[in-house]
């Protein structure tokens, strides 16, 4: 059987979109942490990025669940948790 390529694979995943981001940044901690570069570049999804105005966007629907930046982020600036009610990535065949 042929798994296909990583992106063929991640697309066979449903995202069940939730109602509200599960992820929030405190963006003040964010920029006296230096986090954005940090978060664009750990996440996998690409979720994180930081603007021009320094604050950083939270693409939540994209997100893998993957638990990168939560393990990785200064302490402080993620507030992170699993999706409620079934929302978040269902992964298939992956
Ligand atoms: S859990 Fe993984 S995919 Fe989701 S935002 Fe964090 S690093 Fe990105």
């Amino acid at each position: 059987m042929r798994l296909g390529s990583i992106p063929e694979r991640l697309s066979r995943d449903r995202h069940n979109l939730g109602a509200a981001s599960h992820i929030e940044v405190d963006q003040a901690a964010a920029r006296r942490l230096g986090a954005g570069p940090l978060l664009e570049r750990i996440c996998p999804a690409h979720v994180y990025t930081q603007g021009p105005d320094g604050a950083i966007r939270i693409n939540w629907a994209a997100c893998l669940e993957c638990g990168t930046c939560l393990a990785l982020a200064p302490p402080g600036v993620l507030t992170w948790r699993y999706p409620a009610g079934g929302a978040g990535i269902a992964y298939r065949h992956g």
